[in-house]
């Protein structure tokens, strides 16, 4: 099924309002197993108005609109509609009952122009709007299906989840997964995947990237459970043996999430020492219910003083490498495994910018140190952009090396 929807409001084209009704509706259809075509906005005008319908209905199966469903004159979506079709407009007696109800109700005087509200095309069935006055409308015509909600999005929302979900649901089954990747780009991702997306036309294959997390959404739909769950499972195989490297996560998680999960596994205990993050990484952390029974301490160790004192990280490897180096994230991370008895330590040092930077040493440079009792590891990266971007990085990198060093050598 093929599905456009038409957005009416000269605010949306002004500016003043951010069409969030076609983003709602898109990914509840997407759900639905029913593919948009298009997103079209429209001013309140008629003459625009009629030409995009005739457009639509030449294009796609399914029409929704959102907006211009009010008793005031510029409200026209109903009335555009119907005209174009060649359907009468009939008065509701239900609605009209409804309505008059709802104003002596609320003790308001009920204008003329509120009973524009009443009238529906002939041959469509009304939903019911509970938050608001306008009634939106539910139509079959010619094969294809028309859809008309309000515009405010509380009450368009309310209506399609209530009303217009079970009357367009076809009787696919649909199963997703989410597969949670790290430190590939998109673009590098999709082209990797790309013949996996276009194979077959009933699995539905999307990125999604937030900064330095890449989501991979696979959306199956058809008629057999069995098949369906088959056909999931070897996509997900087919990715997986393309991209497998960088997959942190088959559900959706976050990656400190992971960590918390492997470590409690394994029943270890973690500590941090913090200096670029701020503390960034213990509060990310401490998000997870139940992570005390894994997380022992972290320390934000700023200054070199204070990495002396608190890790023991020795004068001579400040002086000779700098705070900001291969050696110094050694001796946090090891120096707080001592001092802790905790069974892995993680340090981070790094330069966040945006001054502070040399050719050596740039804005970016990052150290993270991982010690165990048996073993240690120092990651060096380096990450673009701002602070905030390098810290966010850092954060993501420092939980990603974890789950990789805990699984591997732990
Ligand atoms: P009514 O006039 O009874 O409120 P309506 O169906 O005529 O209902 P509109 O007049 O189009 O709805 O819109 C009413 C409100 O909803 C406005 O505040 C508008 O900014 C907001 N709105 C309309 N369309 C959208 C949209 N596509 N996304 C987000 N908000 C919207
Ligand atoms: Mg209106």
């Amino acid at each position: 099924m093929r599905a456009e929807i038409i957005s009416i409001g000269n605010e949306l084209l002004s500016g003043d309002t951010l069409n969030t009704n076609t983003y709602y509706i898109t990914r509840r259809l997407t759900e639905l197993g029913i593919d948009v075509f298009y997103h079209t906005s429209v001013n309140d005008d008629v003459h625009i108005l009629k030409d995009v319908i005739d457009i639509s209905l030449r294009r796609v199966d399914l029409v929704i609109f959102t907006g211009g469903l009010g008793p005031t004159y510029d409200d026209m979506t109903k009335e555009v509609v119907s005209s174009t079709l060649g359907l009468k407009l009939i008065l509701n007696d239900e609605l009209k009952e409804a309505l008059e109800d709802r104003f002596r109700k609320n003790n308001r005087k009920m204008t003329p122009n509120n009973l524009k509200q009443v009238y529906i095309p002939e041959g469509a069935k009304y939903l019911i709007n509970e938050i608001g006055t306008a009634p939106g409308i539910f139509l079959e015509w010619n094969d294809k299906v028309i859809v008309m909600l309000p515009g405010p999005p509380k009450e368009m929302k309310t209506m399609f989840d209530k009303y217009v979900i079970p009357l367009i649901k076809q009787d696919n089954i649909i199963e997703e997964k989410i597969i949670k990747t790290i430190g590939i780009g998109e673009s590098q991702l999709e082209s990797a995947i790309e013949d996996i997306i276009k194979e077959n036309k009933d699995v539905y294959i999307a990125t999604f990237a937030k900064e330095g997390i890449v989501d991979i959404k696979i959306v199956v739909k058809g008629k057999n459970k069995d098949k369906l769950e088959k056909l999931l499972d070897d996509t997900i195989r087919k990715i997986r043996s393309r991209i497998g490297n960088y997959i942190y996560s088959y559900e959706d998680e976050r990656i400190e999430e992971v960590v918390f999960k492997i470590l409690k596994k394994k029943n270890m205990k973690i500590a941090f020492c913090e200096s670029c993050t701020g503390g960034l990484i213990a509060s990310k952390f401490t998000r997870i219910p139940g992570v005390s029974e894994v997380f022992d301490r972290a320390l934000v160790t700023y200054s070199n003083t204070s990495k002396m004192e608190e890790l023991n990280v020795s004068p001579d490897t400040l002086i000779k490498h700098g705070a900001v180096s291969k050696e110094t994230a050694y001796e946090m991370a090891k120096g707080l495994m001592e001092k802790t008895g905790v069974d892995v330590a993680l340090s981070v040092t790094g330069i966040a910018g945006p001054s502070g930077g040399s050719d050596t040493k740039p804005v970016g440079l990052v150290y993270i140190g991982i010690c165990t009792k048996e073993s240690s590891k120092v990651i060096e990266s380096i990450f673009n952009g701002d602070r905030v971007s390098i810290q966010n990085r850092t954060y993501l990198k420092a939980f990603n090396e974890l789950r990789k060093y805990l699984l591997l050598e732990c």
